[in-house]
């Protein structure tokens, strides 16, 4: 099934909740998201049932990866019995589903054995510095670094490998924890990627002068380790990945340059936010409502047709056309937030 634009449906990204326990600055500020913040009412949710039965029309419909986010996933309780339904689908090609979630890793110690044992194939840890203080700035819930690096730890015990960890770079908070962030993780079957701060949703105050570029992330790590680019192996890759030049370290280092450099051309990503509606770019303003049809009382053969329809009329391509100052919403309408339609 390819949509306007000839791009397959092959990833579908889930948001199990819209709540976090962190309050990133460059995602859900503490002064939006505070006390006074309506997030969704538990009926609002879809429930396992609800996800697991759209997410095996998705995976008919062609889907062969399947990431758990948020939100903070870990914050849905007993979220391994989700993981444990989706576990079991298979793709059209009759191969186990690409299972996996991304989590800011504060409770990762204590859940990555049941995940595991679950059936969940892989994790991504986000952390955006190894500094204790900068990292507690950068959370702004002012959460200890140790007890994410910790969650990485168990995480590498349970079984998971290579585990990738996440780091989105704002130029002059934490752009000097690059090469920290690299050597500690050097020598480790971990995949380390530099994200550029991107301008998702309506409340992050993004700057283009806050970004990073990756190629200024790139020469700085080549400069210190020196690197080797390495082959793209899936198409529809957010990340273009390195090795270290001496072979014998270790570890990969992966850039995710939304913003210098778009990669909506062979963008094969849907999004499912938390209550059902499905989304097809991250800087959409609308999405589909899909709950009501599943709550409407809707077949299966009804929704799979909803869900292709949606997708035939893909064209979004926002990251393409920022630069050319044809991104703004239209009237009335936000960019819907990252945490919401999952990150
Ligand atoms: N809570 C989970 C976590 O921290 O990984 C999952 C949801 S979070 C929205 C997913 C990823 O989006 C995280 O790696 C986060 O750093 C990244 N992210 C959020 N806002 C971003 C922004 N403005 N630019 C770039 N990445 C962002």
């Amino acid at each position: 099934m390819l949509d306007r634009l000839q791009r397959p449906l092959r990833d579908l990204r889930i948001s199990v909740t819209d709540r976090c326990n962190f309050r990133c600055s460059y995602c859900m500020p503490k002064e939006v998201f505070d006390k006074q913040y309506a997030f969704l009412p538990q009926s609002s949710l879809l429930s396992f049932e609800e996800i697991a039965r759209i997410a095996a029309l998705f995976v008919a419909h062609g889907v062969a990866k399947i990431r758990l986010t948020g939100g903070e996933p870990l914050l849905r309780r007993d979220l391994d019995r989700l993981v444990a339904q989706l576990a079991r689908l298979r793709t059209v090609a009759n191969e186990p589903v690409d299972l996996t979630l991304t989590t800011n890793g504060s409770l990762l110690a204590k859940k990555a054995e049941a995940l595991k044992a679950a059936g969940l194939g892989r994790v991504t840890v986000s952390l955006d510095a190894l500094d204790d203080a900068v990292f507690r700035r950068m959370n702004d819930a002012d959460f200890p670094v140790v007890d994410v690096l910790h969650g990485i730890d168990a995480a590498e015990r349970a079984g998971f490998a290579p585990i990738k960890v996440n780091m989105v770079v704002k130029r002059g908070i934490n752009d000097h924890e690059i090469v920290p962030m690299a050597r500690h993780f050097r020598g480790r079957n971990v995949a380390l990627r530099f994200i550029e701060y991107m301008d998702v949703g309506a409340t992050n105050g993004w700057r283009m002068d806050e970004v990073v570029p990756s190629a200024e992330v790139v020469a700085t790590l080549d400069a210190e380790f020196g690197l080797e680019r390495l082959p793209v192996v899936t198409t529809g890759e957010t990340a273009e990945r390195w090795r270290y030049a001496d072979a014998s370290v270790a570890g990969e280092i992966g850039t995710i340059s939304s913003v210098t450099q778009a990669f909506c051309g062979d963008c094969n990503r849907a999004r499912l936010s938390t209550e059902g509606k499905l989304f097809l770019c991250l800087f959409a303003s609308r999405g589909h409502d899909l709950r009501g049809l599943l709550r409407g009382g809707a077949s299966d053969a009804e929704i799979s047709a909803a869900i292709g329809l949606v997708w035939r009329n893909r064209d979004d391509r926002y990251s393409q056309l920022r630069s050319s100052g044809l991104t703004a919403p239209a009237s009335g309408e936000r960019r819907v937030e990252m945490h919401y339609i999952g990150g």
